[in-house]
């Protein structure tokens, strides 16, 4: 039989178990379906859509409207199939063999994997223990690596923290490569990256509507750069990659901002509060700007406290076998009842 790539060998994939519970807080979604008008507004646009023919390769209407949401131009913004395949993109646009792509630890599982689908050698520098980054040796490790590409996530992603503003300058002061600000979670942070982009400087921001929008089911994301970078990523991708469905859906989206907005205040709420039940509780909590919180159990057990908790019908993400995480599990922000719900079950969990 033919055999995988050798340098593919190291894949067992990226996979979240999904086990079938009732509260489902592993996998950092909305806990709330779109609003309704934007469920009827798309069903009703869904008539106008030229099924037999290919979609705006481009998307012109959808880029324009993303573009317009960040005081950008439209040739510097790039779309595509969730913001895992704007990451694909970039790393084989800008990574690829012979290139070397710097992660850090703890950090987003799959810009390592995607690094090294492109082909590209990995470099991954650890955090501290408290999961802050120690610039000197961001300095040092960028300069002996010497990456074709950095991917940096704020709010970091299991860990919740943002990043200091002033790393992204520190990156590119370090080193020549393309650093990619992953801002999954910015909506709900503190800061973004975008106002920092100009033509002569290698910065790009990836979004996703997976999180805010309410709309992992569709799979959209995008980036904002330089457009001579955002050029070469349109030459890459493949002809037509975005379907015209999840262009209008991105389109219809963005003009429910208002509810959206209305949605990340309550989530951020929420995870406030969840917090605060944590801290109570005994858990090592640390503070979040995403819509999900990193805690240790009281006790450390991480493991047994994940399957205690899926015992009583709530799905966490187990991180505890992940780098630099042993005895961590992540929460994701679910509805006041579905915290309720995993509160209790914790509480119980600890009971025995
Ligand atoms: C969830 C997440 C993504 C989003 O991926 P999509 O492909 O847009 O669903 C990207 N980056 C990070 C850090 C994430 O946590």
């Amino acid at each position: 039989m033919i055999e995988v790539r050798s340098d593919l060998t190291f894949l067992s994939g990226y996979h979240s178990p999904q086990v079938d519970v009732e509260v489902r807080l592993n996998t950092n979604e909305s806990p709330l379906p779109p609003p309704q008008a934007f469920v009827d507004d798309l069903a009703a646009r869904l008539h106008d859509i030229k099924w037999n023919r290919y979609p705006d390769r481009t998307a012109t209407a959808l880029r324009s409207a993303v573009a317009e949401r960040h005081q950008r131009d439209p040739g510097g913004v790039f779309l595509a199939n969730g913001s895992n395949e704007v990451l694909q993109t970039v790393a084989l646009t800008y990574a690829g063999t012979g290139r070397t792509v710097v992660c850090f630890e703890p950090g987003y599982q799959m810009h390592a994997q995607i690094a090294r689908v492109s082909g590209a050698t990995v470099a991954t520098l650890d955090r501290r223990s408290d999961f802050t980054l120690d610039p000197g040796a961001v300095r040092e490790f960028l300069a002996s690596t010497d990456p074709s590409v950095v991917f940096l996530t704020s709010p970091n992603n299991p860990t919740g923290m943002s990043e200091p503003i002033e790393m992204v300058d520190l990156i590119l002061d370090s080193c020549g490569a393309l650093l990619v600000v992953d801002e999954a979670y910015a909506e709900f942070g503190r800061w973004s990256a975008i106002p920092m982009i100009a033509d002569d400087r290698p910065l790009v921001v990836s979004r996703t509507f997976s999180k805010t929008w309410s709309m992992a089911a569709a799979r959209l994301g995008y980036l904002v750069g330089p457009e001579a970078i955002v050029a070469n990523l349109w030459n890459t991708v493949l002809p037509y990659h975005l379907d015209s469905v999840t262009q209008l859906a991105g389109l219809v989206a963005l003009s429910h901002v208002e509810e959206m907005d209305q949605r990340v205040a309550s989530i951020v709420s929420e995870r406030e509060r969840l917090t605060t039940r944590l801290d109570a509780l005994g858990a090592r909590v640390v503070p979040s700007d995403a819509n999900f919180v990193l805690f240790s159990p009281r006790g450390g057990n991480a493991s047994a406290t994940w399957s205690s908790l899926v015992s009583r019908g709530v799905l966490v993400r187990d991180c505890s076998n992940w780098r630099g995480l042993s005895g961590w599990l992540r929460v994701t922000v679910g509805t006041p009842s579905e915290n309720d719900r995993f509160i209790e079950a914790l509480k119980e969990s600890r009971n025995g």
